[in-house]
C-alpha cells in the first residue's frame, strides 16, 4: 500500500499505548494508516529518516494552556497573545488551548482570524468573564456580574463548537473579596454548556501573610466545588493561592480533587511556576497530569513547551513521563482522548519529531531560583494533519536548547 509520507526507523514513544520502540508510521492523506515495523518505503510519496541517537517520535504534541489571541488584544485582555503557528506546528506541537484569552465580548475573532489562518489545531476555552479580564492590577474585574450566564448561552448558541471550556482567573481584589461567587457562577456556565472549567489559581497581584491564608482558603474551597473533568492550572505556583499549606503540605483537598477525577495542570508560564513547589509536590507523590505552557508574547521569547519538558526532567520525571503529560494525558484532559494523543491507525496523523540531548542545562523558575539539568528537548519535524513543518529557529539565541550551565 502506498504511503504520501513514511517515517521510518524511528525510536517511537507513545507512553499512552505503551509503544516504546523502533516502528516506522505511514502517512495517507491526513491519517495514519500504519504503524509497524519495516514498512516498504519503495512507493511513499516522501520519506523521513527517523533513526538516530536521542531521536523519538511522539504523538504530536499538545499544549492545553496557551494564547493565541494573536491581534485580538485589548485593554479588557492587557496581555499580548502569540502566533498559533509559531509555538504550534513551528514548535513541534500540533494541538494549542487558548484559556480565556478572549471572553464573549471579542471571542469573535477567533472562527473568522484565528481558526482559518492556523495550521495548528487551535481550540478555544472562553473567558468565564465576558471582557476577558486577566491581568491583577492591570485590568481587575470590576463585579461578578462580568460573569454572565445569558450571554454565554447566546455566544454558543450562535458559534456552535467554538468553546470547548470556561475560563476564571481567581485573581485580583474581587477573587480575594468574591472569590467564592465566582467559582460558583464559573461552575453553573461551564455546567449549563457541557465543558470543562479551568481555573487558574495563584495570585501574583499581592503578596502578604493575611492575603496568603486568604487565597489559601479559597483554593480549598475551589477543589472541593470542581466537577470532574474539570482543570486546576497553575499547580506548582509559588504565589497566594497555591496548593501548598503555610507548613509546606499539601492542602487535604488537594488529594482529595485528585481522587474525583480533577484534572492537574502545571501551566509554566513566567508567573506560576516554582520549582521547589514542583519538587515538594514530587516528593509528596502528587503529579500534574499535563504540562503546558502558558505563552504569551513575552515569555515565547524565552521559553517553550519542550523546555517545559526538560523542567520537569529535571525535577525526575523520566522522559516517558513528561511525553505521556504533553500526549495521552493532554488529551484526556480536554476531553478529546478518542481524537489525539496517540498514534494509531485511523487518527488524523499529528506526529512531532523530537531529539532529546543530553549536557549541563540550566533553567529559571518564577522566583528567580535556578535549577540544573540533564537534559533538553528540541523539535526536528512536525506532522500536522500528514503536512509537514519545519520547526523555527527555536526560542534562544542559540536555538531550542536549555541555558547551558557555566562551569
Ligand atoms: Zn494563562
Amino acid at each position: 500500500m502506498p504511503f504520501d509520507l513514511l517515517i521510518r526507523g524511528g525510536h517511537v514513544l507513545d507512553p499512552g499505548q505503551g509503544l516504546d520502540g523502533v516502528l516506522d508510521i505511514g502517512i495517507e492523506g491526513s491519517t495514519i494508516t500504519a504503524v509497524a515495523a519495516d514498512l516498504p518505503a519503495d512507493r511513499a510519496g516522501q520519506v523521513i529518516d527517523a533513526g538516530g541517537p536521542g531521536r523519538y517520535v511522539v504523538p504530536g504534541l499538545i499544549d492545553i494552556h496557551t494564547h493565541v489571541a494573536h491581534g485580538a488584544t485589548t485593554p479588557g485582555v492587557g496581555m499580548e497573545c502569540c502566533e498559533p503557528d509559531s509555538i504550534g506546528v513551528e514548535s513541534g506541537v500540533t494541538t494549542v488551548v487558548d484559556c480565556g484569552s478572549v471572553g464573549v465580548a471579542n471571542i469573535g475573532v477567533f472562527p473568522v482570524h484565528i481558526q482559518p489562518r492556523a495550521a495548528t489545531r487551535t481550540i478555544c476555552f472562553a473567558n468565564a468573564a465576558c471582557y476577558a479580564h486577566t491581568m491583577p492590577g492591570l485590568s481587575d474585574m470590576r463585579t461578578v456580574d462580568e460573569l454572565d450566564l445569558s450571554a454565554m448561552r447566546l455566544c454558543v448558541e450562535h458559534n456552535p463548537g467554538l468553546v470547548q471550556g470556561i475560563k476564571l482567573r481567581l485573581v485580583g481584589a474581587i477573587a480575594a473579596e468574591q472569590g467564592e461567587e465566582l467559582i460558583r457562577r464559573a461552575t453553573a456556565m461551564a455546567t449549563e454548556q457541557d465543558v470543562p472549567l479551568m481555573i487558574h489559581i495563584g495570585d501574583f497581584g499581592r503578596d502578604d501573610p493575611a492575603h496568603r491564608v486568604r487565597m489559601a482558603e479559597l483554593t480549598s474551597f475551589l477543589l472541593e466545588h470542581l466537577r470532574p473533568g474539570d482543570i486546576l492550572t497553575h499547580l506548582c505556583t509559588p504565589n497566594p493561592g497555591g496548593v501548598l499549606d503555610g507548613g509546606g503540605l499539601a492542602l487535604p483537598a488537594l488529594r482529595k480533587a485528585r481522587e474525583n477525577g480533577i484534572a492537574l495542570d502545571s501551566a509554566l508560564g513566567r508567573g506560576n511556576f516554582g520549582y521547589a513547589v514542583a519538587a515538594e509536590l514530587a516528593r509528596q507523590g502528587i503529579f500534574p497530569d499535563t504540562i503546558s505552557s502558558d505563552l504569551t508574547v513575552y515569555g515565547a521569547d524565552f521559553h517553550s513547551l519542550v523546555e517545559c519538558m526538560a523542567k520537569f526532567m529535571a525535577i525526575g520525571y523520566s522522559l516517558s513521563d513528561v511525553v505521556r503529560m504533553t500526549t495521552a494525558n493532554a488529551a484526556g484532559a480536554i476531553g478529546l482522548s478518542d481524537e489525539l494523543g496517540a498514534l494509531a491507525v485511523g487518527r488524523e496523523a499529528d506526529v512531532t519529531i523530537i531529539d532529546v540531548v543530553e549536557g549541563d542545562f540550566t533553567f529559571l523558575d518564577t522566583t528567580d531560583t535556578t535549577f540544573t539539568g540533564r537534559h533538553g528537548i528540541a523539535p526536528v519535524q512536525t506532522v500536522r494533519a500528514g503536512r509537514l513543518f519545519a520547526p523555527r529557529w527555536g526560542t534562544h539565541p542559540w536555538g531550542w536548547l536549555p541555558a547551558p550551565s557555566r562551569r
